[in-house]
């Protein structure tokens, strides 16, 4: 579903990602970690062509954009195309309800008609427990209830890969199970997942593999209990001791 070739990326002196290698089959659900600032929301910017790379190639469900060649508008919209992305806070627009909110992508890009878009709003407003907050107001919902909304606005679009960026660090604690369970079923029914998150309970329980970034470079992967009860690098050890 997703392949990923010696991607980098540089703002002005800066280089962020270093080279970038990465294969993730259909269905898998990965989970990234790392220090902040080591390039994890650079790589998802990147994989939804919010961040251009200064070279690589990114490939996602057949649709192939190689950096270093200045690439067409037209080939990064389509690799745009294949991934939903849900964001640290939710970003939905105060002025329109839930549905609404869902809605937008479907009736501006898609030019689907308004009556279509609101029932597969509905439909992915129940599957993420907000069937009764179809016609309420950003305000008007928990945290954690306007992060439902976010997943329902990325699947809406009907993507082949979700990229979750820290969906839950700017939530109250006790409103972050509630996104996880969305995240989870979500796993289940197959969708394939990219998930940068320190929320260890979900990376064992939900996790295909674990990938540690460091310093703009995949340092390490593996299964979750491989890579949190025994990691191999000395920069994923000292990591994981600095979380517990
Ligand atoms: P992480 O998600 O792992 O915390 P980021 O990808 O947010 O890391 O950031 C990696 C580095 O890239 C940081 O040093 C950050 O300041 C820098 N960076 C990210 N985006 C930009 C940008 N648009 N312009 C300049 N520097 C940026």
């Amino acid at each position: 579903m997703l392949a990923v070739n010696d991607l980098h990326i540089q703002f002005g002196d800066l280089e962020v990602l270093k080279g970038i290698d990465l294969n993730i089959e259909k269905g898998k659900v990965i989970v990234m970690i790392g220090p902040s600032g080591s390039g994890k929301t650079t790589f998802l910017r990147c994989l939804n062509a919010l961040e251009t790379p200064s070279k690589g190639i990114i490939n996602i469900n057949n649709q192939q954009v190689d950096f270093k060649n200045g690439p067409r508008k037209k080939e990064i919209r389509k690799l745009r195309e294949q991934t939903g992305m849900v964001f640290q806070t939710h970003n939905l627009f105060p002025h329109f309800t839930t549905a609404e909110n869902v809605m937008e992508g479907l009736v501006t890009v898609k030019k689907m008609k308004k009556s279509k878009a609101r029932e597969i709003a509905r439909e992915l407003l129940t599957k993420v427990g907000l069937a009764e907050k179809v016609d309420a107001y950003p305000y008007q919902l928990s945290g954690g209830q306007q992060q439902r909304v976010g997943i329902a606005r990325a699947l809406a679009m009907d993507p082949k890969l979700i990229l979750f960026d820290e969906p839950t660090s700017a939530l109250d604690p006790e409103l972050v199970g509630e996104v996880l369970k969305v995240m989870k079923d979500l796993a289940e029914e197959g969708m394939t997942m990219v998930v940068v998150s320190h929320e260890m309970k979900f990376a064992k329980e939900a996790a295909d593999e674990v990938l540690f970034m460091d310093n703009g470079v995949i340092v390490e992967r593996g299964k979750p209990n491989d890579i949190f009860n025994n990691p191999k690098q000395e920069r994923t050890k000292q990591f994981l001791n600095k979380l517990q």
